[in-house]
């Protein structure tokens, strides 16, 4: 079970403390090369209407068969959220009208989904972690989409997207505050990623989620929900929770009640919106699809998928904290992008781990941030940042004149052993030249001298003249050791 109630995530109103209690259901765009019941390509950035087959346009006669990769996808999915995984499965049709569906239905699964309960893990910041339970997964279709601004008299439909398949995740409700809500988002779509199920661009809409709100006292019984439809950025996913909180606490405060609703955030205004009242709710009429057999498969299909999964981010994290010493902290930041923690190890194998983790996340990371650029496109490869490392590890280099090397590195390109040699960036620890530096610098200024012998802290004033004196490749340690010598400091 979760930890009690931590006061810091309750939202303070007129009359005490709340707390805010949420549950998801996330979108995921099933990543395959064709829809769910049809072979129509999902390509995205297709001209309007190129994607659509007789199947997704729902021509009289046209009959939906299974696409085996989805159901793959899902089921990898199901293992990857540690989830049941039901053999036997049913789509129903969901009824309802929309100039987008012109089948006059959805294809979705309700009462028997193909994946049953499963959890996510949650890394929080300040190092505190929660398990939220997972409900359900299932299969559906997508719709396609009412395009109202071509012209201005008429509205057209773009089928593109209808019958792409869909995986609905439906969480508990076990949030607690929308930092932990963003969290659970960021890891689910990490795992997405990971799995090569869905690929997370929440831009394009390849995953967006319908967000569920209520409040109550602490001990209290859950409150009645709201539900937020269609958020489409983890951003707004924890403004929409924040102000959709605040909206019910007034309410309740102001001796209101809450009416169960479908709701919508408008992130210009800062304010959720009602969409449709529980009185008006649909009624679906949900059937098993007569055009579809119930969904089965064995034991050894479930088995195939297993075998081949890819290591996943909770594992990667506990591998890389036990082989490579990294704190829990670097560690869930290099796993957090499989591609990250790819270059992370091109550079740690063979090297000191937390060297290389501390090159690879403050540096060029950090790097990387300023500019907008994925790892994808990280000027410096791991090869070169790996030898980098090494530059320092066998004294050539010393940590600062490694941050050159790979300045350089990163806008020139190149092999940084020989651009060391070339530049002639190589660490002097010829004790010879070091000395002579810090003789002069000695003989030029004597009463920093007699102050140094009086106040030892002085010792990094001249520690930074010499590295000066010698364009910063001077062995820090020899020095440092010089210097003690000289001036008589213990
Ligand atoms: P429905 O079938 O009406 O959509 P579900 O039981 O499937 O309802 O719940 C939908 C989502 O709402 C789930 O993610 C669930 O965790 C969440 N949820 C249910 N009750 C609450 C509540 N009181 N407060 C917040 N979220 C809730
Ligand atoms: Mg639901």
């Amino acid at each position: 079970m979760n930890a009690p109630v931590n006061p810091k995530k309750l939202i303070k109103g007129a009359l005490g403390d709340w707390e805010v209690v949420i549950g998801m259901e996330i979108h995921a765009q099933v990543t395959s090369r064709s829809k769910l019941f049809s072979g129509a390509p999902t390509a995205f950035g297709a001209e309007p209407n190129d994607n659509v087959s007789l199947v997704d346009a729902a021509m009289p006669g046209m009959l939906p068969v299974i696409n085996r990769e989805c159901v793959a996808q899902a089921v990898r999915t199901g293992l990857g959220l540690k989830a049941q995984i039901n053999h036997r499965s049913v789509f129903d049709r969901k009824n309802y009208f929309y100039p987008d569906l012109p089948q006059g239905y959805q294809i979705s699964q309700y009462k028997s989904p193909i994946v049953g309960e499963g959890e996510v893990l949650v890394d929080l910041p300040e190092g505190e972690s929660i398990r939220v339970g997972i409900e359900r997964l299932h299969l559906e279709q997508d719709a396609g989409k009412s395009l109202h601004d071509q012209s201005p008299t008429m509205s057209f439909v773009d089928l593109n997207r209808s019958g792409v398949a869909l995986m609905e995740i439906v969480s508990k409700p076990d949030l607690r505050s929308s930092e932990e809500a963003k969290a659970y988002v960021t890891k689910l779509r990490t795992i997405l990623r990971y799995l090569g199920t869905c690929d997370g661009d929440m831009e394009k809409g390849n995953l967006r989620a319908d967000v569920n709100v209520s409040v109550r006292k602490v001990g209290d019984p859950f409150g009645t929900r709201c539900e937020i439809k269609n958020v489409n950025s983890i951003r707004f996913i924890g403004q929409a929770i924040e102000v959709e909180a605040r909206r019910q606490i007034a309410i309740i405060e102001d001796g209101g009640t809450i009416e169960q609703e479908t709701r919508l955030f408008d992130p210009n205004k800062g304010e959720t919106r009602s969409m449709r009242s529980k009185e008006e709710a649909h009624d679906y009429r949900y059937f098993p699809d007569p055009d579809l057999l119930p969904l089965e498969f064995d034991q050894a299909f479930v088995d195939r998928l297993a075998a081949d999964l890819p290591e996943l981010p909770d594992a990667k994290k506990a591998r890389f904290i036990a082989e490579y010493g990294l704190s829990p902290y670097d560690a869930t930041v290099l796993v957090a992008e499989r591609a990250s923690a790819d270059y992370f190890e091109a550079v740690a194998k063979g090297r000191d781990g937390k060297i290389a983790a501390n090159w690879v996340i403050n540096e060029l990371f950090g790097r990387l941030n300023k500019e907008g650029k994925g790892i994808e496109d990280s000027p410096v490869s791991a090869a070169q940042l790996g030898a980098v490392v090494d530059l320092i590890g066998d004294g050539t280099i010393s940590g600062k004149i490694a941050k050159d090397v790979f300045e350089i590195v990163w806008s020139e390109g190149g092999d940084p052993r020989q651009i060391v040699e070339s530049r002639g960036l190589r660490q002097v620890t010829d004790t010879g030249a070091i000395e002579a530096a810090i003789d002069q610098i000695i003989a030029a200024n004597p009463d920093k001298v007699e102050q140094a012998k009086a106040k030892p802290t002085l010792l990094g004033w001249f520690v930074g003249q010499t590295m000066k004196a010698t364009g910063g490749k001077a062995n820090p340690a020899a020095v440092n050791a010089l210097l003690k010598a000289k001036l008589g400091i213990e």
